[in-house]
């Protein structure tokens, strides 16, 4: 029997059988037969009834191949008829075999027959009214026919499985969209009579956490799952609390102990077990796997590891890598009321509550009284950036997944949701409105990034806890991936979060987001506004200092582990304020006549500015800012190493389209390295490497790799520039493509590997074809996701480079990938030069 022919219920109780356990008379029914079930076709119920014996009582339950695709509940007691109550009251008594035809009654009438439950509701405990009112709702006696009963419960159960909801739910779940339904027909173990009977479930583990315990319950006189609802149930072990089954009977608790440790073994899994007690014997009529929380998985798959029982290969292959955003952020507790305003694009995980705020002003001031506040903007600037530090989380109306909002917030592991469509914030009056309701600033809200939901008020929330089998599952993945990871870091505080992960490096510092910090964005704008070479430099002079400080300090903190810096990528006007009141401060600030400051900013704005003045064109263009950087690196580095670890930096040069920009750069960096040197009496080792961003730079990458040691994919831009669509405008229409099929996924949010995938394919396939030992990675927002990592080692990189918060899980997606291609899982790598398609 395969599960993927009767399902996991079906396959598991075949297992159970087989290792000895008392599991009654079970008959599976296979996907295909219920299918044709659900299509009219009636199974021979002579011939599936024969093992059950003379008037057999039966269940019926739900076997799929996935036990959390859900299906329906299981129906007991079918066989219950007039002559059968009359047997039974003479073998259990009156009462207890009145209430098993009664409650199957109920059941048959409400979930099978599909008639309204208050008819019957009312009829409770009165097995002749029950019976008038089934005949009332339905112009017939009560079927008395056991095989007429069980072929009425299979095909319900069978058309339960096809309706829409049921498809809806477990397609979000992951269920394909031809998943099959089995169903496993059982004899009854009663639960009610005398001597001892009843019914419950135990398991080994806790839901929660994982930790080894004992848990359940039973209750006597009870059928099913019954002890884990109502009063009366008892506790599994001896408890102070009160009774147990464990002095109740002693002898059967120890059978259930040791079947749940022979489960474990040898259905290598924490399993909850089903079990029933009929006259003082033990049944064992279900098991399925414990339900866990993502905390708990990853403790139990590395303690069945430790116990010998699975491989650590295996432990690593059971924890899907999105398991980890789970432990990582604050989540919305399962099951808590939801009260959800607007939806939008996951773009960073985790769950944040605070009132609302429409200034990162307002936000920063907020943070200042100590009260959490939720930003919520149209779309975010480099401006912004202090309010997003100080918020909670962010909400943007526009933008899509590598929108600024959605790029800083998973950089500083904020909450983030951004193209939230709907929204229609109007800051006069400090209301955001959307499908009719209003909220006002200072509303409570809270930003759920995990499903892209804007809740309002503060629903109860779990704690992020890493622990210790997280840290050793992690380990147990550093030592199979073949792939380095690094962290996208671009802050002392994410360079340290960078290390708590194990990251191996930073692969890209955005040196931009170090000149918005406090009086910084004033010198930034002195510089801007420059009007001589020589007033530029003395900004420049001032910003120094400012730099060389910020790379000593990531210098310091990742200890000798590679940092590769970013020179300036942003257009300059970025920096300029875009409102009135804020032209008029920086005018004040300047001491400069506010026409000089609106003209200026007026002057520098571009009409495509992403394609326009930026990058290594800047760098071009006003050499003296990456001259300034170029000094402060190499002055960092060298005072670091003198202290401590040895440090060579690398510096990477972006939107590069020619090999001769880099050639231009290449001779000013070592101009600066040179005078340095001399300055400082000390080496300055440093690499310089190109971020391959437009598409252009792909195609020449071997003629780029000439004069460069490394080649970063910067797959955000080249996305943007491969696909000729704004990556900060593409969330307006992006759902409506997906929706269409157009594009299968969001390109920003899923690496598309048939084109922009050919492209890097291309560039790193030209690049090392010039210079075998060029070093390869990603550092595009994509380069913490299973597909691109899969990518990424197909193609032989040496490196890929994510937010430091996707850095654990993109550690085990690299050792799942390697783990899965060594036992024959996956493709394997394809010769360099063709592009490999993972649906
Ligand atoms: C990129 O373009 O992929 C990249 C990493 O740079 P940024 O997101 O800063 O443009
Ligand atoms: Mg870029």
């Amino acid at each position: 029997m395969a599960a993927e022919v009767h399902g996991g219920r079906a396959k598991c109780l075949q297992r159970l059988i087989r290792l000895d356990m008392p599991v009654p008379t079970t008959v599976a029914l296979s996907f295909d037969a219920v299918r044709r079930i659900a299509h009219g076709w009636t199974p021979d119920m002579e011939a599936l009834l024969a093992p059950f014996g003379e008037d057999p009582l039966l269940s019926v339950r739900p076997s799929s191949l996935d036990p959390d695709w859900g299906g329906p509940g299981a129906v007991l007691n079918i066989g219950m008829n007039g002559v059968r109550h009359k047997t039974l009251a003479a073998q259990i008594g009156d009462a207890a075999a009145t209430a098993l035809y009664l409650r199957f009654i109920q059941s048959y009438a409400v979930n099978v027959a599909r008639l309204d439950a208050e008819p019957f509701r009312h009829a409770e405990g009165d097995l002749d009214a029950m019976l008038a009112a089934y005949e009332e709702e339905t112009d017939e006696p009560f079927p008395q026919d056991p095989a007429q009963q069980l072929s009425e419960v299979l095909r319900f159960m069978a058309r339960a499985w096809d309706g829409t909801t049921a498809r809806i739910l477990r397609e979000a779940k992951g269920a394909p969209a031809d998943a099959g339904l089995g169903l496993v027909v059982q004899a009854m173990a009663l639960g009610v009579g005398a001597p001892e009977s009843g019914a419950g479930v135990i398991q080994f583990a806790d839901e929660a956490t994982g930790a080894p315990q004992i848990k359940g319950r039973y209750k006597s006189q009870s059928q099913g799952r019954d002890a884990l609802k109502g009063n009366g149930a008892i506790y599994l072990t001896k408890d102070a609390r009160g009774p147990s089954l464990e002095e109740l009977c002693p002898a059967i608790y120890a059978d259930l102990v040791r079947f749940g440790t022979l489960a474990r073994q040898k259905l290598r899994e924490e399993m909850q077990i089903e079990f029933t007690i009929e006259n003082d014997a033990l049944f064992v009529l279900d098991a399925v796997r414990v339900p866990r929380s993502s905390r708990a998985a990853v403790r139990i798959a590395v303690a069945l590891a430790e116990d010998k029982i699975i491989p650590r290969e295996e432990a690593i292959l059971r924890i899907p890598p999105a398991t980890l955003n789970d432990l990582l952020h604050r989540q919305v507790a399962p099951g808590a009321d939801r009260d959800v305003f607007a939806r939008g694009i996951a773009a960073s995980p985790g769950a944040a509550s605070g009132r609302l705020v429409f200034s990162s002003s307002e936000a920063q001031a907020s943070a200042a009284r100590g009260e959490p506040s939720v930003l919520v903007r149209r779309e975010t600037t480099p401006e912004d950036i202090r309010g997003m530090h100080a918020a909670s989380a962010v909400v943007t109306a526009r933008g899509g997944i590598t929108s600024h909002a959605a790029v800083i917030g998973r950089g500083l592991g904020l909450p983030c949701i951004v193209g939230v469509s709907a929204l229609a914030i109007d800051p006069k009056s400090r209301t955001v409105t959307a499908s009719g309701q209003v909220l006002a600033e200072g509303d409570l809200v809270t930003v759920d990034g995990h499903t892209g939901e804007l809740l309002v008020g503060q629903p109860e929330m779990v704690e992020p806890a890493l622990g210790e089998a997280f840290q050793t599952l992690l380990d147990w993945a550093d030592a199979v991936r073949d792939i380095g990871v690094r962290a996208n870091a671009d802050t002392p505080a994410d360079a340290e979060t960078a290390r708590i992960f194990n990251a191996e490096g930073i692969g890209l510092c955005r040196t931009e987001h170090m000149f918005f910090e406090g009086e910084r964005l004033t010198v930034m704008r002195e510089m801007i506004f420059a009007e001589s070479p020589a007033d530029r430099a003395a900004a420049l002079d001032r910003l120094l200092p400012m730099q060389r400080a910020d790379f000593a300090d990531l210098f310091k903190i990742m200890r000798g582990l590679p940092v590769c810096i970013r020179l300036f990528d942003p257009p300059l006007h970025e920096f300029l304020p875009t409102d009135k009141a804020g032209l008029r401060e920086l005018a004040e600030a300047l001491d400069r006549p506010l026409s000089d400051v609106t003209h200026r900013a007026r002057e520098m704005s571009e009409y495509n500015p992403m394609l326009g003045l930026r990058g290594v064109r800047l760098g071009i263009t006003v050499p003296e800012i990456y001259d300034m950087q170029a000094r402060a690196i190499f002055e960092a580095a060298a005072d670091v190493a003198r202290h401590g670890d040895p440090v060579i930096p690398e510096i990477m040069i972006p939107l590069v389209s020619a090999r001769r920009e880099v050639e231009l750069v290449r001779g000013r960096m070592d101009a600066v390295a040179a005078a340095v040197r001399a300055e400082k009496r000390a080496e300055i080792p440093y690499k310089l490497g190109v971020m391959v961003e437009t598409p252009r730079a792909a195609l020449r990458a071997g003629d780029i790799a000439e004069s460069t040691t490394f080649l970063s994919f910067g797959t955000n831009d080249l996305t943007q520039m491969t696909y000729g669509l704004s990556r900060d405008d593409a969330g307006r229409f992006m759902s409506d493509y997906v929706q269409k099929g157009v594009y299968r996924e969001d390109p920003f949010h899923t690496l598309d590997l048939e084109g922009v995938g050919e492209l890097l394919a291309m560039g790193a396939e030209r690049g090392r074809a010039m210079r075998p030992d060029i070093v390869l990675s990603v550092c595009g927002e994509h380069g913490g996701s299973q597909a691109a990592i899969a990518f990424c080692r197909a193609y032989g990189f040496d490196y890929v480079s994510c937010s430091p918060f996707r850095v654990p899980g993109a550690r085990l997606s690299a050792a799942r990938l390697a783990i899965s291609e060594r036992m024959g899982f996956a493709e394997p790598p394809l010769k360099p030069g063709k592009v490999l398609i993972y649906q």
